[in-house]
This record gives structure tokens, C-alpha cells and sequence, in this order.
């Protein structure tokens, strides 16, 4: 796609949930925002389904709501009214509803092309958003009041700020000279859409294996979608079966509760590594989504706090803008920072214990993990306030851009 103008006020780098979801928050802003994406449009495929899947939190269904995207994926998200969650030991399990917090649900379960369909939807609307793909940036230059870049085939643009949406390995993260703490899981999270003999009722299913957790998430269709995070040689092993080797495997681990997997599609294998940026922001750059912080997905918060940037940092420009203030300069920026770095360290601190308690095979580990789940689910209190803080319902819910 061609560009217009060869100044933007925002360049998105990167055209993923994250990248598109800040575009959607600022297309009514005036501003002229430009998304440089380097891939293809994404298609549906497994099962007729996108293998890639994301449980969207009820907090963050409400913020696509107010950005106008949850009408165009309403009709493909399948409710997540109740998760349980069980070892492999027997110990004792875990069950949340939506009911205990008074939701309908506790988020929803949608293809991440889904997500970005309809966010492409929404854009249509707008006039002021460019998505520009495919487009291979070839130089970034931080000049003193503006970017400069130039894309592979010659064409360049300036803005007073990129954004790096660029996901995991970020590129723009690594030109701006920005490192980050990063810890390799040694797993794999294996991805596929299943379909399963009984109806999946709504109920997300967690069972936490030694290796790493298996989670049949309920999709629209009585379809569900599978992440099964597993050692990096065993997941080789399971990405090489055949497929009815593989749907044997996964109802020998899964067990019968929603009697045989009848059919897998296709599958696919995400190295499992954390990262957090060492700095969000820097002066005319500012890194959200994956490309700021990448957590395991046994708690499926990566898009969520990711959404949850693009809204911080899109009120923040629109705010900056109305003051007449620079909104590529550090002030600015590090007000986005401070608002996000609390909510991102809190999931990730969790995250991480929450992988610790149950890989660890630290004798009597077994047992402290079957109390805890057993004293949590006896805990309304404790239990809810879990709930509320992972679905993030007890957030304020951001305001609408203007
Ligand atoms: C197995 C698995 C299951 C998961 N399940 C969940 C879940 O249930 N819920 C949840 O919230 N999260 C989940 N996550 C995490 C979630 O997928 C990510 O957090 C999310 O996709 C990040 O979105 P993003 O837009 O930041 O990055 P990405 O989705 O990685 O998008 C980055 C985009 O940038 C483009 N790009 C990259 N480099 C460049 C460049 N140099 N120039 C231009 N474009 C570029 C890429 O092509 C891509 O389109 C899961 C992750 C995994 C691995």
C-alpha cells in the first residue's frame, strides 16, 4: 500500500492486537498515524480456524467495546464463563466462575487474526490512519525534534514518535539500544484449534503437568483451543507425530473430561521466553505490547497487557497534544511508563511464581500446592480478589480517547 504524506504524527511499527489496537484508540484524535507492518494480512486456518488464540479478559472486552472493534468479533468470540484449573498430582483443584465476580463471563476466546480483522475494520472508518504492508524499514535516525525513517524500496518518512509494536524480538527496541532481562523457559507452547466429543460448556480447563501447564480453552463452535507448554525436546516430539499419534497423546494427558479430542488442525510452536524491556521509553521511542514485556502464557495475559499500553500511551499523545506539548519528548513518554510498569510487574511477578509452584519438584511441593488450591478455593475473599485483579475488572476501565 502506497503512502500519502511523508510525515506521520505517530508511526506504529508493527501491525499485530497490539500495534492496531493503539491506531484504533487514536484514529478519531486528528493526529496522522502511519502503521508499518512487515507481513502479509493474517488468514484463518486450523479447522477453519487461526491456530494463534488469545483468551481476551472481560476488562479488556469492555476497551474494545469503546474502540468499536467488539461488534465485528462478537458474532467469533466464544465465552469463557468458568476456568478450572487441576495437577497432575490429584491434590486438589481449583474452580472460578464468572458468577462469583458477577460477569457474564470471565473473558473471551478469539483468534488473534480474528482480532486483527476487526481492528482493520475499524480503521476503514478513519481517514487518518495509514497500515502500510508490507514494508521493511531499513534505517531508523533519532534526530534531536523528529525520526527519520526509510524503508527497504526507498520511500521515507519522519515523525516526532515511533512506536515499537514489533513484537517479541523487537527491532526497533534494538536499534534504539534498549536491552532487556530475559529468561528462556526451555519449552515450547504447541497451539492448535481441537474439537472435542461433548460440549465444552464454556469451562476453561488448566491442568498443570511437571513440564509445564495444558490448557483446553472453550472457543464458539464447541471448538477449543489447546496450549500445551511442554520441554523443548518434548515438544519436538509432539510437533513430529502424525496427527491421530497426537490426538492419542493429547487424550492420555488431558484425560476424558469432555470425552475423546476427535480432531486436531493444524499446529504450531511458540518458544516460551520472558523478557522485559530495561526501559520503556526513551527519547522519540516508546515500546508497547510484546515488544515491551513478553510473559508464559499459562495465564493468556500477554495481549491483555498489551491492549492495556496501546490505551495509556494513546490517551497520553492525545493529552500531550491538547497542552500543546511534544509528545516524542521524555515527559511525556515516561508518564505512560509510570502508569504501566506497576500493572506489568505485578503479572509477570505472579506469573513466575505461579510457574515456580507447580514445575517445582522441591520434595513436599506437591502438598503445599494441593493445600493452597484447596485453602483458595474454600477462600471466597482471596479467591475473588484473584479473579477480579486477572480479569482485570477491577481496573478503571480507560477513558474514551478524544
Ligand atoms: C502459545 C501462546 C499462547 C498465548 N495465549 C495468549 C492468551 O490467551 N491471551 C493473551 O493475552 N496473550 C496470549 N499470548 C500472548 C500474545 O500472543 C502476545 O502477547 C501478543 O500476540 C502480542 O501482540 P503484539 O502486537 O505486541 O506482538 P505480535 O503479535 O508479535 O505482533 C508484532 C507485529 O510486528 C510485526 N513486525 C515485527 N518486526 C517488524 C519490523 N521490523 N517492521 C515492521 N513490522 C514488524 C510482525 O509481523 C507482527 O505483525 C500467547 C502467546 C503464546 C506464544
Amino acid at each position: 500500500m502506497s503512502l500519502h504524506y511523508d510525515h506521520a504524527d505517530v508511526i506504529i511499527v508493527g501491525g499485530g492486537m497490539v500495534g492496531l489496537a493503539l491506531a484504533c484508540a487514536l484514529k478519531d484524535s486528528g493526529l496522522h498515524i502511519v502503521i508499518l507492518e512487515r507481513g502479509e494480512p493474517p488468514v484463518r486456518k486450523s479447522l477453519g480456524r487461526d491456530c494463534r488464540v488469545s483468551a481476551i479478559v472481560m476488562g479488556n472486552v469492555k476497551i474494545l467495546q469503546g474502540l468499536g472493534v467488539w461488534k465485528y468479533l462478537e458474532a467469533d468470540a466464544g465465552p469463557m464463563r468458568s476456568m478450572r484449573i487441576w495437577d497432575n498430582q490429584e491434590q486438589g483443584g481449583i474452580r472460578f466462575d464468572a458468577s462469583e465476580i458477577k460477569q457474564e463471563a470471565l473473558g473471551y476466546l478469539i483468534e488473534n487474526s480474528a482480532t486483527q480483522l476487526a481492528m482493520h475494520k475499524t480503521l476503514l472508518e478513519s481517514d487518518t490512519v495509514e497500515f502500510c504492508s508490507p514494508a521493511e524499514i531499513s534505517t531508523v535516525n533519532w534526530l534531536e525534534d523528529k525520526v527519520e525513517v526509510k524503508l527497504a524500496d526507498g520511500r521515507q518518512l519522519s515523525t516526532p514518535l515511533i512506536v515499537g509494536a514489533d513484537g517479541g524480538r523487537s527491532w526497533i527496541r534494538e536499534q534504539a539500544g534498549i536491552g532487556v532481562w530475559q529468561r528462556d523457559y526451555k519449552q515450547k507452547g504447541i497451539v492448535a484449534t481441537v474439537r472435542p466429543e461433548h460440549p465444552h460448556r464454556g469451562i476453561a480447563y488448566q491442568r498443570f503437568l511437571p513440564t509445564g501447564p495444558l490448557a483446553m480453552l472453550p472457543m464458539s463452535d464447541n471448538l477449543c483451543s489447546i496450549v500445551w507448554s511442554a520441554e523443548n525436546s518434548e515438544a519436538e516430539r509432539l510437533m513430529a507425530m502424525d496427527d491421530e499419534r497426537f490426538l492419542a497423546a493429547l487424550n492420555a494427558t488431558f484425560g476424558p473430561v469432555l470425552g475423546r479430542i476427535t480432531e486436531a488442525g493444524e499446529r504450531a510452536a511458540f518458544p516460551l521466553i520472558g523478557r522485559l524491556t530495561k526501559h520503556f521509553v526513551r527519547e522519540r521511542v516508546v515500546l508497547i505490547g510484546d515488544a515491551a514485556h513478553c510473559i508464559h502464557p499459562l495465564a493468556g495475559l500477554g495481549v491483555n497487557l498489551g491492549l492495556r499500553d496501546a490505551m495509556v500511551l494513546a490517551q497520553e499523545i492525545v493529552d500531550a497534544r491538547r497542552f500543546d506539548e511534544d509528545w516524542g519528548e521524555l515527559p511525556v513518554l515516561n508518564r505512560y511508563m509510570k502508569q504501566r510498569l506497576p500493572d506489568v510487574l505485578s503479572i509477570m511477578a505472579s506469573m513466575e511464581s505461579f510457574h515456580q509452584i507447580f514445575t517445582s519438584t522441591i520434595p513436599g511441593m506437591k502438598e503445599v500446592r494441593g493445600l493452597g488450591m484447596r485453602v483458595m478455593g474454600n477462600s471466597g475473599g482471596i479467591k475473588q480478589l484473584l479473579m477480579r485483579n486477572s480479569t482485570g475488572i477491577s481496573l478503571p476501565v480507560p477513558k474514551q480517547i478524544s
